[in-house]
């Protein structure tokens, strides 16, 4: 399954954080996503949409000398 944006063509996709007005889509299984190239937002299925990459957090690297 790969969906394409409608702005961009691209087809890299992170999570989108969930608003109120998202609940109904939900209840179709679609779940808010974000263009990483463009930042437009727009749905995808659910199941797809929840094996995508959250927004990457950052991780203070302390390594162990
Ligand atoms: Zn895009």
């Amino acid at each position: 399954m790969t969906l394409i944006c409608h702005e961009c063509g691209s087809n890299d996709f992170r999570l989108a954080h969930i608003r109120k007005t998202d609940y109904f889509k939900l209840l179709l299984l679609q779940h808010p996503v974000r263009c990483r190239a463009c930042k437009s937002r727009t749905y995808g299925p659910l199941r797809w949409a929840l094996k995508l990459p959250q927004r990457v957090q950052k991780r203070s690297v302390s390594k162990i000398v």
